[in-house]
């Protein structure tokens, strides 16, 4: 259903899943449990899996993570989670890799940060970690981060910028000093035995601006598939808003094979929000499906009660309760869209061009809510069992048209 393009990139098998090439734009996620911890981390991975993560990361920071690897991924498959799961890697994973063979094994994928694989023995580092994914099959995220960037390669472009009869501002120099670290790490790693269709590039920042800038310089300079993401994207609100302004410039462009949303979870908060987010990201460009969508006006002095509302928040509820039932049966339903509006102003033209929609009496005006069935008028609901009659007319929309005796029928 997508309307935008993707540039052309390898595909990359990271475990069950592809990334670039045909692929659909993949969601993933990272734990932020104790990896050593086997319980926490599992539960964590099916939390992620369970909302739609298609690849979890988590962080291999020490020998109890590196320990514990092997031992989550076989829980997670004993439990029938086949989701792939990343190690991510900083300062000791050449060492990590090499002392724990069972987690090189049991990880599907490796990410190394090139800013911090050492200092003098950088390269050397770096290249024990590709062969190991080379002897494991395993592809590798080369994943730059400004927080982290290579200081050696920072210095020798900053130095070299300053030579130029017009040397660019210290912004610019940082984002070519971040995808000449990408770049320059990717063909080591080929030169050290990795597959070209085995290596995905990332190079993140926090501020937008910048990651549109640095994605569009990197993009056209490999087909190496892109990881997205923009780093430290913050709580709630804003994190939710930074990321869906910075990755949808870049995925309209056809940029971006994978993403990633980092949100800080409130203390306690549901990790699973970011897998959300990611989702609803693709939904809205058209991209991808995944669940029924609703549409509902903002409401104004049109609809004094909140009933209008506690509607829309009811059937969007109900909607994903029933998700993960109706996906197994009513293959198609999450590219359904229901309106639920506020009053007539709108109400029935953009219930028309929703699959199902309801608009419902604004102040003044007759109680009585008209429904409409693909763009026609169907019934006209009232009284007080309204939002239980409208759900029954969804369920009977929904099995007429996506339940599998009508598959080949479905889009009539
Ligand atoms: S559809 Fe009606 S209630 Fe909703 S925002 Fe527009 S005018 Fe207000």
């Amino acid at each position: 259903m997508s309307v935008w393009r993707r540039r052309r990139t390898h595909e990359v098998r990271i475990g069950n899943v592809g990334v670039g090439g045909p692929n659909p734009v993949v969601v993933q996620s990272m734990t932020n449990t104790d990896t050593a911890d086997i319980d926490s981390t599992v539960a964590q991975v099916e939390e992620l899996a369970a909302a739609g993560s298609e690849l979890v990361r988590v962080t291999v920071n020490n020998d109890a993570a590196a320990a514990a690897v092997s031992g989550i991924v076989e829980r997670l498959r004993d439990r029938g989670v086949t989701t792939p799961i990343i190690g991510d890697f900083h300062y000791n994973g050449h060492l990590l890799l090499e002392r724990y063979p069972d987690c090189a094994r049991a990880l599907a994928k490796y990410r190394i940060n090139p800013g911090n694989v050492g200092t003098k023995r950088r390269d050397e580092n770096f290249q024990k970690i590709v062969r190991i994914a080379v002897e494991n099959g395993k592809p590798v995220r080369i994943g730059v981060n400004w927080g982290s960037l290579d200081q050696d390669l920072l210095t020798e472009l900053m130095d070299r910028n300053a030579r130029l009869a017009e040397p660019k501002d210290a912004q610019a120099v940082l984002r070519d000093a971040m995808v000449e670290s990408a770049m320059r790490s990717a063909e080591l790693a080929e030169a050290t035995g990795l597959p070209g269709d085995a290596i995905l590039l990332s190079a993140k920042v926090s501020e937008v601006p910048e990651l549109i800038a640095v994605y569009r310089q990197l993009a056209p300079l490999s087909e190496y598939p892109l990881h997205l993401g923009l780093t430290e994207a913050g709580m709630g609100t804003k994190g939710v808003v930074s990321t869906a302004a910075g990755l949808s410039v870049l995925l309209i462009e056809g940029i971006g094979d994978t993403i990633r949303v980092s949100l800080t979870p409130r203390p306690g908060g549901d990790r699973a929000e970011e897998v959300r987010v990611a989702q609803q990201i693709l939904q809205s460009l058209q991209i991808r499906s995944f669940e029924p969508q609703v549409v509902s006006c903002p409401g104004c002095g049109r609809t004094t009660s909140t009933f209008f509302q506690e509607m829309a928040e009811d059937i969007q509820g109900y909607i994903r309760d029933r998700m993960p039932e109706w996906r197994e049966h009513y293959p198609g339903v999450e590219e359904l869209q229901v309106a639920v509006m506020g009053c007539v102003v709108n109400g029935p033209g953009e219930s028309k061009h929703a699959n199902l929609g309801i608009s419902l009496p604004g102040t003044f005006e007759e109680p009585k809510a008209p429904v409409y069935v693909d763009g026609e008028h169907f019934t006209t609901l009232r009284g007080e069992g309204l939002v239980d009659e409208f759900k029954s007319i969804l369920l009977n929309y929904i099995e007429r048209r996506y339940g599998r005796a009508s598959a080949g029928t479905a889009g009539d």
